[in-house]
């Protein structure tokens, strides 16, 4: 529905093709102002193309992009009240902090006081000290450049902002306390995001919603526990962290026959008449079993390895030609040795059916 309250952004059968191939294909969404979206997908499934699109730097082949009811498929970037943050490569290397977040607004002629004042407000709120408002770009770090195209992309008051992967060039420690920066941000001034990247782990910390894109679909929008528990293709399901899958026929709506592991396996009613399609069931929700009759599912396998994961360890088990993940807590540890025999087992109510897509 055009217009509809509190969505900002519509987009109807957006579509780009390039040379007869669809980048995006006819996608459909709504994003809801003030929210964190953010777009997941492979390497190629569209989402720069997308992001391109909503942003004005590429003209969709058809469909439209509302913008609070209006149609913006013709309005070019510099007159969108939308911004791109690039990753901080993109900064002027020869001007100063200040100079740099005040860029869009000496191009508008805003006088130079306004300027600064507003340029000290964002670097505040950014964390950044005062004194750099005179420092050379190059004379500060990775984390802090990136705060600083956060807050040039800031200084005109965009309703929206759009980011490429901002965070792809810094390393692991850097960008795990840039994500729950730019989320605290987010809350701060209440602007909508629109963010896309191909780390599900950036996506899970700081989404209000996830789009999962695949060969220019959106094939899943959910929050980011709905995309972790309710994936609804082996697709989805692969894309977010460790998963245990295996291929099943299904029989009486809920019994499960494996192909890859000899056995049967109960699943909750599966809805829509799936005959066939994969058993999906996470590595938190596997267990060590003294008897096969503790849990409604159950394998019998070897435990091939171990591996210490921070907080957690994760546990491998070679069933026939199957590896099965399993992860506990540190200190719900295994007391186990490689190359035993083990069960492994796990309830109904947290195996998935889905299919294939
Ligand atoms: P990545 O994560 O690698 O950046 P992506 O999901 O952002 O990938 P896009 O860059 O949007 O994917 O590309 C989607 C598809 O469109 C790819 O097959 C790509 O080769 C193609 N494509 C993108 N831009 C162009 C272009 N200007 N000309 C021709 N093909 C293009």
């Amino acid at each position: 529905m055009v217009g509809r309250d509190g969505v900002i952004l519509y987009l109807r059968g957006l579509t780009k093709t390039f040379a007869g191939h669809a980048a995006v294909d006819a996608v459909d969404l709504e994003i809801i102002e003030g929210e964190l979206f953010t777009i997941v997908g492979p390497s190629g499934s569209g989402k720069t193309t997308l992001l391109r699109m909503l942003a004005g730097m590429e003209t969709p082949t058809s469909g439209d992009i509302m913008l609070r009811g209006d149609r913006i498929n013709d309005i070019p970037a510099n007159r969108r009240p939308t911004c791109m943050v690039f990753q901080s490569l993109a900064l002027f290397p020869h001007k100063e902090v200040g100079a740099n977040i005040e860029f869009s607004l000496k191009i508008r002629g805003i006088d130079s006081a306004t300027r600064k004042r507003r340029a000290l407000e964002l670097m505040e709120m950014l964390r950044l000290p005062e004194n750099y408002y005179r420092r050379a770009v190059t004379q500060i770090s990775g984390g802090e450049r990136q705060r600083v195209a956060l807050a040039r992309a800031l200084a005109f008051e965009p309703e929206i902002l759009f980011f490429d992967e901002p965070l792809s060039a810094l390393d692991y420690k850097l960008r795990k306390t840039l994500e729950k920066e730019l989320k605290d941000i987010h809350r701060e001034t209440k602007k909508t995001f629109v963010y896309i990247t191909h780390s599900l782990e950036e996506a899970m910390v700081m989404s209000d919603r996830i789009g999962v894109m695949r060969d220019g679909k959106l094939v899943q929008i959910g929050s980011p526990q709905e995309i972790y528990s309710a994936p609804n293709s082996k697709f989805v399901a692969e894309f977010i962290g460790d998963v245990n899958v295996l291929s099943v026929k299904v029989t009486d709506g809920r019994k499960l026959i494996s192909d890859d592991v000899s056995g049967e396996f109960v699943a909750p009613p599966i809805a829509g008449g799936l005959r066939e399609g994969y058993l999906v069931v996470r590595p938190e929700y596997l267990r060590f079993l003294s008897e096969p009759g503790e849990a409604a599912n159950h394998v019998v396998g070897r435990l091939y390895n171990e591996y210490a994961l921070g907080s957690r360890i994760q546990y491998h088990v070679r069933v026939g030609e199957r590896t099965f993940v399993l992860e506990k807590l540190r200190h719900e540890a295994y007391q186990g040795h490689l190359d035993q025999e083990v069960i492994v087992g796990w309830d109904a109510a947290d195996t998935i059916v889905v299919p294939d897509l």
